[in-house]
């Protein structure tokens, strides 16, 4: 039996014929750039995020940059992050010209620990980016209550996140921006690349458009220097198809989830492996990643394990931001970090996509069972 970590042609299979005529609409009209495609996603993604606007850009890594350059922060500014992300989540605070400075994370939830973030803070910091991690929402109450007491910025790293809720609220709807990336792998992914911030007001969406668009205010006055990140026409409009399918798609991982849990409560693996928890603030975890801890130093044999018989996994993410070369200059050391260290060390995400059948979890289940046998 083979069990992919991810196969996205069962989902495509089932909207081929509406996406390849949408696809051929676009291309008769030879309009690809911006325009209506474009407006009717972002107005579509504000209603189901319960966000006050949103706008298309080219990738959720461009997301955290124009919204860290739409508050100006940059050169000499400071912002937190959580240490276990990935990689454009602090790439984007430096390629802004600002310093990442990184925060320790819950060993339950994976999200950023407050109380540390809380210690980072400095004079110099402009902003904190939670990240809601594998689709489950960070801790955003006392975050929240952090940024208004110190006057610090809300960026909701949402790129693993869209449609997971925190207190009934949508991830992207709470802090100041939200940024969503549409990468294939994503809950909602297109065909390339593509992302998009969410904003609490129209005013600041108009914004976040200038940026978009080279910081031009009327066609070749420039009021800022922003970029090249607008998302592409033919990308909105497979977006707007696959979102009113995506509560289905996040409906069947949280009931693969569960059923995972339920395998490895019957098999006895329960104390043997960490299975992914719940927070103790009610939530709604997406699984965008189905990610166990395997302790003991046997993360990486039980991946070759499972590799040999079949089973896709992999491993998010080896490394915490602290410890990577391109930041040592930040002065981060081995024992920094001590919880996002362990569990990069023992982290393992398996195949949770929505067309995985009963019985491909059951053969994942009972190959680790013989593992640890
Ligand atoms: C995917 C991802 C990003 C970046 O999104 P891209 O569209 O690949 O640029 C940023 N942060 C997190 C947490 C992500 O998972």
């Amino acid at each position: 039996m083979q069990v992919p970590l991810l196969d996205l042609r069962p989902q495509y299979a089932a909207l081929k014929e509406e996406i390849l005529a949408e696809i051929a609409s676009i291309c008769d009209s030879q309009r690809f750039i911006l325009g209506p495609k474009v407006e009717e996603f972002e107005a579509a993604l504000a209603a189901y995020c319960r966000s006050g606007a949103a706008v298309g850009v080219t990738s959720g890594s461009d997301a955290l940059i124009i919204a860290l350059m739409a508050e100006g922060i940059g050169a000499g500014d400071e912002v937190i992050t959580s240490t276990f992300t990935f990689f454009a989540t602090a790439g984007a605070i430096a390629r802004v010209g600002a310093k990442p400075v990184f925060a320790d994370i819950d060993p339950a939830t994976f999200n950023i620990d407050v109380a540390d973030a809380e210690r980072k803070i400095t004079a110099r910091t402009k902003a904190i980016i939670p990240v809601h991690l594998f689709g489950q929402c960070a801790d955003m109450d006392p975050i929240l209550e952090l940024a208004r007491s110190r006057k610090l910025i809300v960026i909701e790293d949402a790129c693993q996140a869209i449609g997971a809720e925190y207190r009934g609220k949508r991830a992207g709807s709470m802090g100041d921006y939200g940024a969503f990336s549409f990468f294939p792998s994503k809950n909602l992914g297109c065909f390339g690349d593509g992302g998009a911030v969410s904003c609490r007001s129209e005013e600041t969406a108009k914004k976040l458009k200038i940026f978009r668009n080279h910081g031009q205010s009327d066609t070749y006055f420039h009021r800022f220097i922003g970029g090249n990140f607008r998302l592409d026409a033919l990308q909105a409009a497979i977006l707007t198809i696959k979102l009113r399918h995506l509560d289905d798609w996040s409906e069947a991982r949280r009931r693969n989830a569960k059923h995972y849990n339920e395998l490895f409560a019957a098999a006895g693996l329960e104390g043997k492996i960490g299975t992914p928890a719940e927070a103790s603030y009610p939530v709604r975890h997406i699984y965008n990643q189905y990610c166990i801890k395997v302790a003991g130093g046997k993360r990486d044999a039980l991946k070759q394990f499972l590799a040999d018989r079949g089973v896709g996994c992999a491993v998010y993410y080896p490394l915490p931001l602290h410890l990577q070369p391109c930041f040592a200059e930040l002065g981060g050391k081995a024992g920094d970090m001590p919880v996002a260290e362990k569990v990069a060390g023992e982290i393992l995400a398996l195949p949770i996509y929505g067309e995985t059948a009963p019985e491909q979890r059951a053969f994942v289940v009972d190959s680790i069972a013989e593992f640890l046998k």
